[in-house]
């Protein structure tokens, strides 16, 4: 028995860095331990400091040596699950996109064994690229949510989800307002407090809904305080012009969804490219957050993100791969994409801030901050180790680099091989040099 499967006390010592807030707010959260110690009880997070200072108050504790940087799991914000055999699907953008080759991908989760199968593959796909959160879109049908959910509680992951709600889908794909607010209260019934599991009530986005659906989801919004609200909002051009074409009464795209009760705190919406002046100052001013999803507006030509203009009226901002647009699980990989778009519009993301939005600013944006994303006393155990050595050009790029280097080449150069180890909860859930993950407590 390894240390990292003791349950009951144990430590960890390496470099530990997180990012516990906005650091272009407070520099002050940048929170680096060159030679750091992480004691753990029972998976949450007892203590962490310099070696040197805890030893001694914790010397009986049995220690665990972990080469690389420690950083928070990572928190994806927006990611579809039952699109994960779909990435790379080639030559069109978004709506088109959506009725050739997602559609399609989704109408196979009809088949239960089929959602079990994909849902135990995608959650080790997030372990292995060292997320250990993320905001799900499932399926439309409910037992989509039940096999992510279930491969979630096996894996011992804080996974947020839900069915998706599209009366207005295509044939195959499609609910009514009765049959999405039935399967998702009873979901919510179902799964309220088991595991770390929480509920996002999912409209896929406003034109996939009627009115009458968007209404029903914003009443369901109101009774339930403890879950949140996933959808996409400003994408693409053609979608935004549909958007507007149907909601004529709308001053905007997010006022349609504003129209309904859908903006909030626990709103999260994914993309938000395409926005106004007054639908950032909206979005701050409802605490609702963003999204950002570099690789997938990439892939799918949507545009890309105005990370200043979000700035300038403090919207709430996380980071998400958005699989299937997106090209990568990696959200390492990710912030390194963000800072690419920020540079075409002359925007710099640190690779603190970008290390923040993939970890305690997602978190925030799913309210689980409380629990994961800085590695402070009280939290859970969920970190990743990452290998600045992990390929030939990032250890000549790293080798003698300090940790602002360091650490924006593992985003510009890093993938799922620079994750040498996943823990959640304090024990070892994936581990990249014997290629393995960690046996699962059940099925
Ligand atoms: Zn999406």
């Amino acid at each position: 028995m390894t240390l990292s499967r003791l349950n009951g006390r144990h430590a960890f010592r390496g470099a530990i860095l997180s990012v516990g807030s906005d650091p272009a707010a407070d520099p002050g959260a940048i929170r680096y331990d060159p030679d750091g110690l992480l004691v753990v009880d029972d998976g949450i997070i007892v203590a962490r400091g310099s070696y040197a200072d805890l030893a001694p108050r914790f010397g009986a504790v049995p220690v665990e040596r972990l080469h690389g940087l420690i950083v928070p799991g990572f928190v994806d914000a927006h990611i579809h699950y039952p699109q994960m055999d779909s990435i790379a699907a080639y030559g069109e953008q978004l709506l088109d996109w959506l009725d050739r080759h997602i559609f399609p991908a989704e109408m196979a989760f009809a088949d239960p064994v089929h959602a079990q199968t994909v849902a135990g593959l995608f959650c080790d796909e997030l372990l292995r690229n060292g997320t250990t959160s993320a905001l799900v879109f499932a399926t439309v049908h409910a037992q989509s949510v039940d096999a992510l959910f279930e491969a979630a509680m096996a894996r011992t992951m804080r996974i947020v989800g839900g069915k998706v709600l599209m009366d207005l889908g295509p044939p195959g794909l499609c609910d009514t307002v009765e049959t999405a607010r039935d399967e998702t209260e009873a979901l919510i019934a179902k799964w309220r407090g088991r595991g770390r599991l929480g509920y996002a009530i999912t409209p896929r986005f406003a034109l996939t809904s009627s009115d009458a659906q968007l209404a029903m989801a914003g009443d369901m919004l109101a009774r339930h305080d403890h879950v949140l609200l996933h959808t996409h909002l400003s994408e693409n051009t053609r979608e935004c012009a549909a958007v507007t074409a149907r909601f004529s009464q709308a001053r905007d795209y997010l006022d349609a969804y504003d129209r309904f009760g859908l903006v909030g705190a626990r709103s999260v919406f994914a993309h938000g490219i395409h926005l106004s002046s007054r639908e950032c100052a909206r979005l701050a001013d409802a605490g609702a957050g963003i999204a950002v999803c570099p690789s997938s507006n990439l892939f799918l030509g949507s545009g890309m993100f105005d990370f200043a203009h979000a700035a300038e009226h403090g919207v709430r901002l996380g980071l998400g791969s958005d699989i299937g647009a997106g090209t990568t699980f990696s959200l390492l990989h990710t912030a390194g994409l963000a800072y690419q778009v920020g540079q075409a519009s002359g925007y710099r993301l640190d690779p603190f801030r970008a290390l923040w939005l993939a970890t305690a600013g997602s978190a925030g944006l799913l309210h689980i901050a409380d629990r994961v994303g800085a590695l402070g006393e009280g939290q859970e155990a969920d970190f990743v180790v990452l290998d600045p050595s992990a390929t030939p050009v990032l250890a000549r790029r790293t080798a003698g680099a300090n940790l602002f280097d360091t650490l924006f080449a593992l985003q510009v150069l890093g993938d799922d091989r620079t994750v040498s180890r996943t823990y959640v909860m304090g024990r070892c859930a994936w581990d990249r040099d014997s290629a393995r993950f960690d046996d699962k407590e059940s099925q």
